[in-house]
Parts: structure tokens; sequence; C-alpha cells
């Protein structure tokens, strides 16, 4: 019986950035966008300390999916909880693509004019480049019902 329930506990997964709690709740899985690659944490996985690349985290509970950008951080793997610290991180259903795509072209623009002349400058630019492509590619990619080209160009104008 303690085995049965052991084998079938979830998960906890929590998800935070810099600036908020994104996302808190119970997982059969979670996939992480690992710097060495892709890594599904199931429930009683070994502890682990791993950093994370810009990319999709996917969240599955009895058989949903949520998926969440995440631009760079870590994540931490115990037994019972995964815990990641983002530096920026999204539910992909709450992605403003009116606002992604503003500050990807405030950083195309920027970028047009030339390399910035100090190296903090380029890579702020560059980030926010490779922030607003994420968001803008997860909403295609997976956002519900979403990828609906009509209704994203509209926003986009
Ligand atoms: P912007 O230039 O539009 O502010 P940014 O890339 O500089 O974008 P961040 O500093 O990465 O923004 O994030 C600040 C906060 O705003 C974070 O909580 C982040 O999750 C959120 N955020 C940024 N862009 C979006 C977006 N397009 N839709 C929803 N939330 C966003």
């Amino acid at each position: 019986m303690t085995d049965y329930w052991i084998e079938n506990m979830p998960i906890r997964c929590e998800i935070v950035s810099q600036d908020r709690m994104v996302y808190q709740g119970n997982a059969d899985m979670v996939l992480l966008p690992g710097s060495e690659g892709e890594m599904g944490i199931l429930p009683n996985h070994a502890p682990l300390l791993t950093t994370l690349k810009f990319g999709i985290i996917k969240v599955r509970a009895q058989g949903q999916e949520g998926f969440f950008t995440v631009a760079g951080g870590v994540a931490e793997v115990q037994p019972d909880i995964v815990t990641v610290l983002a530096d920026a991180a999204e539910n992909v259903e709450e992605i403003d693509v009116s606002r992604a795509e503003a500050a990807r072209k405030r950083a195309e623009e920027m970028l047009a004019k030339g390399p910035p002349a100090d190296a903090d400058a380029y890579l702020k630019v560059e980030a926010a480049l490779r922030k607003s492509n994420l968001r803008l590619d997860a909403v295609k990619r997976f956002r519900r019902g979403a990828a609906k080209p009509a209704r994203i160009t509209e926003e986009v104008k």
C-alpha cells in the first residue's frame, strides 16, 4: 500500500521568476530545457541542480499539459519538488503578443543602427531580442487553439 502510494505520488513544481510566482502545483512529469539538453523529471528523481537555457518548461499533470517560457535560470530537483528560479518566465497562455512584438521591434531597430558601443548594451539588446522571439515562438507553437495566424497578425499590427 505504502509503495503504491509513493510510486503514484506526484512531484511538486514551482516556477519562480525574478518578480513573481509563475506557477505552483503538482505534476506527474516536468520537462526542463537544461543547458545540456531536455530533462524529464519524474517523482522521486535523484537530487540535482542544473542551469537552464532559453526554452520551454512542460508540466504534465493528470493528462493535461502546461507550457512555460523560461529565459534562462536554474532548476533544483529534489525527490518531491522541482523548483525553477528563472530570470524571466511566463505561462504561454498569459503572454502578451503585442508587447512581445513591440519588444522585438525595439531590439531589431536598435541593432539595425549598428552594434551598440559597449558590450553591456549589446548583451541587453541581444537578450531582449531572444526573449521576445522565444515568447512569440512559444505562442505559435504551444498556446491552446492558438496558432490562429489571422489573430496573431491582427495583434501584431
Ligand atoms: P518588455 O520590454 O516588454 O518589458 P522584457 O523582456 O524587458 O519585455 P522582462 O524584464 O523579461 O521583460 O520581464 C519583466 C516582467 O514582464 C516579467 O514578469 C515577465 O514575465 C513579464 N513579461 C515580459 N514580456 C511579457 C509578455 N510579452 N507577456 C507577458 N509577460 C511579459
